[in-house]
């Protein structure tokens, strides 16, 4: 545990995952005290890259060019490019159910590759290792949030270290431990579940979609020739993400599927899940030659009403969880906490307050608009290609075979993909 004495700062970040540690790597020169709480421990060092299936982390994340950019502005890239990320330059996206397929390629966006795979650990990792060397930020791990306090809005306030600034909203964060911190901004990167969010009351909209992702990494006869790979099935979408493997064998698997064809999936043996994999991936990688063991996630879709409140914003999955057919959940995560950090530059540069509900809802009118669109075509994605109706299944495998021929169309879907569009 770092030794920490810290009762009152001007920002705490609630959550040591991709988001939280990107928030405090990126508002460490701000000028003011940052502490990021962590309920586990965080990583010490990078983690170790054996080749074996078991040995790579069965979460990734396709990282968009816009997220390792900004990851390259926070100092944290080196480390993950060093250590394991497969960027990838293809896709291929086909339909089960007829002849629709569509082929995108970073060449026809002048681009050097689509994106990147890369396990969460090692971004994480990565984040970690660099926050420690900033002074700006304190870590406090593991530590786990308990209990909020609304201390209210407090008188506008003269220090050496900050001069004057106009009053806001405070905030008191108990821990598990029994230490305390009060903090004049909170942001929320504690995931999907965020107890934050449910301690201040902040609603969100949610549904199911009724799937479960079932990730886990396999190696192919076949190279996967630096392609991500998805072929749309009735009962959800299967991914074959690439990663950095001898010969290029290996790739992450993120299978979404129904609730009771999951549970079936999930019980059977290494043998039997190969073979039901190859059948769903119409062997595009030939047979599968080893598994790691599965894990499984419920699929749920959420939305909080509001990313922000006085003294407080939420940024990641705690504002926002979505299918992960098109891998964009933490993209979109690291997006929010680039646009909070550019309006808590500008207002900290005026002197304001780092909590004060105009600046942060500034954060909110960016972001908002964009994450719903995003969550509109997931969904929209989805109940498309689960329908089988004939005429539906006409209508999609014509639209996929009429995108292909009009290249303006698509350079436009592979730029917004990439997060530059
Ligand atoms: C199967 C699957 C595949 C996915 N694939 C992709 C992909 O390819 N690309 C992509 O962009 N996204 C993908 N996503 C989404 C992505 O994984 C998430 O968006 C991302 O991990 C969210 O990061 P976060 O930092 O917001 O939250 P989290 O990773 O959930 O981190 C929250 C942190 O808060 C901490 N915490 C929680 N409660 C407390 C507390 N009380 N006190 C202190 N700390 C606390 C937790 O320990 C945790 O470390 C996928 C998701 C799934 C389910």
């Amino acid at each position: 545990m770092a030794d920490v004495n810290c009762d009152a700062v001007d920002i705490a970040i609630v959550g040591g995952g991709i988001a939280g540690l990107a928030a405090a790597a990126a508002l460490a020169d701000s000028g003011r005290t940052v502490v990021v709480l962590e309920a586990r421990e965080l990583p010490q060092q990078m983690p170790g890259v054996g080749i074996a299936p078991e040995d790579y982390d069965s979460r990734v994340s396709a990282l968009t060019p816009r997220s390792i950019g900004f990851l390259k502005q926070l100092g944290a890239w080196p480390a993950i490019e060093e250590t394991r990320t497969c960027p990838y330059q293809h896709m291929t996206v086909w339909d089960a159910e007829g002849t629709g397929r569509i082929e995108f390629d970073a060449q026809e966006v002048s681009a050097d590759s689509l994106g990147s795979i890369v396990e969460n650990r090692i971004i994480t990792a990565a984040l970690a290792q660099q926050v420690r060397t900033l002074p700006g930020v304190r870590v406090i791990a593991p530590a786990r949030l308990a209990e909020i306090q609304r201390l209210g809005l407090q008188e506008s306030s003269s220090d050496e270290t900050h001069g004057s600034e106009e009053g806001s909203e405070e905030t008191l964060l108990e821990l598990e431990d029994g230490r305390n911190l009060r903090c004049r901004l909170l942001i929320a990167a504690d995931g999907a579940l965020s107890p934050t969010r449910d301690l201040l009351g902040m609603r969100t909209r949610e549904w199911e979609y009724g799937h479960r992702a079932i990730v886990t990494t396999l190696a192919f006869e076949r190279g996967h020739q630096d392609t991500a790979w998805q072929r749309f099935l009735q009962s959800g979408p299967l991914a074959l993400l690439p990663l950095q493997s001898p010969e290029d064998k290996v790739c992450s698997i993120v299978w979404s599927i129904e609730e009771h064809l999951a549970d079936e999936l999930l019980a059977m043996d290494d043998e039997a899940f190969a073979e039901a994999l190859g059948q769903a991936s119409e062997y595009a990688l030939g047979k599968v030659t080893a598994c790691a063991p599965r894990m499984a996630f419920p699929l749920r879709q959420r939305h909080a009403v509001d990313y922000v409140l006085p003294g407080v914003a939420l940024v990641g999955d705690a504002a926002h969880t979505i299918h992960p057919l098109a891998g964009q959940g933490i993209n979109l995560g690291l997006a929010d906490v680039q646009v909070l950090a550019e309006e808590l530059d500008t207002a900290l540069q005026r002197g304001l307050s780092p909590g004060r509900v105009d600046v942060l809802s500034r954060y909110q009118r960016r972001r908002k608009g964009d994450n719903l669109a995003m969550m509109a075509a997931m969904d929209g994605f989805k109940r498309l290609f689960e329908q089988d109706a004939p005429p539906l299944r006409w209508l999609r495998n014509t639209g996929m075979r009429a995108v292909a021929g009009l290249p303006r169309v698509k350079r436009q879907i592979i730029r917004q993909a990439m997060g530059v569009g």
